[in-house]
């Protein structure tokens, strides 16, 4: 499956980084609960999580977005910031949206089914042990009842998910490249703008001298 990896969305480099043995004990399913979407959507979620909450990198070790598009997170086989007591014993996919709001898409619940089957196939983690909510002491809506309510679905579905994918994260694609461009053309356009502002204080100095010259006469 295609996973877009951490390049290919323009992560930022984590504080620090720790490695945790696989195939972890548990797997559980989180939703965001923002309406962040897309690569900017895991960008603003990164940030969040490392500039407000204080986190080393984004909590999750997935991101699955409503198309099924698939997000590299942490990854597989690092220790993440989603489910306080097991961070280092297990792995999170997140579904990006707010599924105590809404119902998730199709393609969603299929891709995290899809997500869940291949990573198991790789060794990274068992079964979907459930949804953040059944974390011991876990004091959560997350991940929504709605998502919640298609867990047993998504199990299902991962019984019969090919486990034959490519699971190697794209780094380096359009995306990336894309928004490389875009942060490019914002800085030179930031500079024609302050060039053009100096010139306009100039003429602008020029017209006034000019009036008081007249003016004076
Ligand atoms: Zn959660």
């Amino acid at each position: 499956m295609r996973i877009v990896g951490r390049s290919a969305w323009s992560a930022r480099p984590p504080k620090s980084r720790r490695e945790i043995p696989t195939p972890t004990a548990r797997l559980w399913v989180h939703h965001s609960a923002s309406e962040w979407h897309g690569p900017l959507g895991v960008r603003q979620t990164q940030a969040f999580h490392m500039d407000t909450r204080g986190w080393s990198d984004i909590a999750y070790s997935f991101l699955v977005d409503d198309d099924g598009t698939v997000y590299e997170g942490r990854g597989a086989g690092v220790a993440g910031s989603h489910t306080a007591g097991d961070n280092s014993s297990s792995h999170a996919i997140c579904a990006m949206g707010n599924f105590d709001m809404r119902r998730p898409p199709r393609a969603l619940v299929e891709s995290i089914a899809r997500l869940a089957a291949n990573g198991r196939a790789q060794g990274w983690w068992g079964e979907i042990t459930g949804g953040h909510r059944d974390a011991k002491d876990a004091q959560t809506a997350c991940p929504g009842r709605h998502l919640y309510a298609a867990i047993p679905d998504i199990r299902a579905l991962t019984t019969t998910s090919n486990e034959g994918d490519d699971m190697t994260p794209q780094q380096d694609e359009w995306l990336g490249r894309i928004h490389h461009e875009l942060v490019a053309e914002q800085e030179s356009v930031r500079e024609l703008v302050a060039q053009s502002a100096y010139r306009t204080a100039v003429l602008e100095q020029k017209v006034d001298r000019l009036i008081a010259a007249v003016e004076g006469r």
